[in-house]
């Protein structure tokens, strides 16, 4: 059995290869080459922590496995340590034997941060050159990264409900040599992408700060109840999700779906587009969103690539079991 530590993802991983992972995965699942297992989520009784397991086989790639982990909202203030932990472990797919641990906390940001950019490649304007972030929290600064690895902006601009974070998302758009502008909500009808990442339980972006034309991609909600959009805004979109079942029980258009503004069937998967078997954005003037809830399988996809990286490298650590 191998081992990558948590320390050393940050040396393997890019977000390139972070991207390929994705895109390839999504492409997989649409193809029904691949499938994610039901989410376990339990609220343990301890430590008020969330703890889960998020599972799949991708049959292309003979990828099987699980990412266990969760939340503990003291971590941080009891023990210095982050409050998401988790860790992924895969098997192989013919024997069923461990093939691999990966610590899976800076993955699970930079295949969160992928797959916005593989919506964003696949589901944007060509022409799109105005970022807007809307959110600035720890995730927020890797969506960004990715995001403008990936496209081909010129300018950022971001809103926070806490603006005092927003200098964060300064300092990426810096690291890029591209200019950043703090706005009002009313200020992102000047973006032509826009990714959402909040910790939200009602809609921040509305309607009516969105100009036609424009790529959402929508990333924060990722559970029962959270939201950070308009419903209304899922009706003017065509709506595309990582996996349509999440997306309408935890995804941002369960409430779309409540509230009878769209249906199922109206979502489509984004790996759909990769595969070319739906034509994608089809005008110029058209909203095109992605709900991106993050599924088992983008976890496994990144942990596969990040242990051909070390093995490659000979930094895994070999256990013999
Ligand atoms: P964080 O705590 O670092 O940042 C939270 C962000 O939300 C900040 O920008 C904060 O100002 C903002 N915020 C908090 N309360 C708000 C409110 N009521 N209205 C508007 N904005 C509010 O969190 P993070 O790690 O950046 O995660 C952000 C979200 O992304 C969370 O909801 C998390 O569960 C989700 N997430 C999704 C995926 C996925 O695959 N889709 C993966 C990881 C995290």
């Amino acid at each position: 059995m191998l081992i990558v530590p948590e320390r050393d993802i940050a040396d393997l991983m890019t977000p390139e290869a972070a991207f390929e992972a994705v895109e390839s995965v999504f492409a997989a699942m649409a193809s029904g080459a691949a499938y994610n297992f039901p989410v376990v989520r339990e609220a343990i009784g301890h430590e008020n922590a969330l703890y889960g397991f998020k599972g799949g086989f991708d049959r292309s790639g003979l990828t099987l496995g699980l990412k266990a982990g969760g939340y503990w909202p003291d971590n941080l203030a009891k023990r210095g340590l982050i409050n998401h932990q988790s860790t992924i472990f895969l098997f192989d797919a013919d024997s069923g034997m461990v093939r691999a641990m990966v610590g899976g906390n800076l993955l699970t940001a930079l295949r969160t941060a992928a797959a916005s950019s593989v919506s964003i490649r696949h589901l944007a304007r060509k022409d799109a050159r105005v970022l807007g972030m809307v959110g600035a929290g720890h995730q927020a600064k890797f969506q960004l990264r990715a995001a403008l690895k990936h496209g081909n902006f010129d300018k950022v601009i971001g809103w926070n409900l806490h603006p005092e974070m927003l200098p964060g998302l300064a300092e990426v758009a810096a690291e890029a040599g591209l200019p950043f502008e703090p706005v009002e909500l009313d200020g992102m009808r000047a973006a032509d992408v826009i990714i959402t990442i909040m910790s939200s339980f009602a809609p921040v972006l509305m309607a009516g700060h969105v100009s036609p034309g424009t790529h959402i991609a929508c990333m924060g909600t990722d559970t029962k109840g959270k939201q950070e959009l308009d419903p209304a805004l899922l009706a003017r979109a065509t709506v595309f999700a990582d996996e349509v079942a999440q997306s309408v029980t935890i995804g941002e258009a369960q409430h779309a779906v409540a509230a009878g503004l769209i249906a199922e069937t109206d979502i489509t998967q984004l790996g759909a587009v990769i595969n070319g078997s739906h034509p994608g954005r089809t005008s110029a003037d058209q909203i095109t969103l992605f709900d991106g809830t993050g599924v088992g399988l983008q976890d496994l996809a990144v942990a596969a690539a990040v242990v051909t990286l070390a093995e490659r490298r000979g930094t895994a650590i070999e256990v013999s079991v």
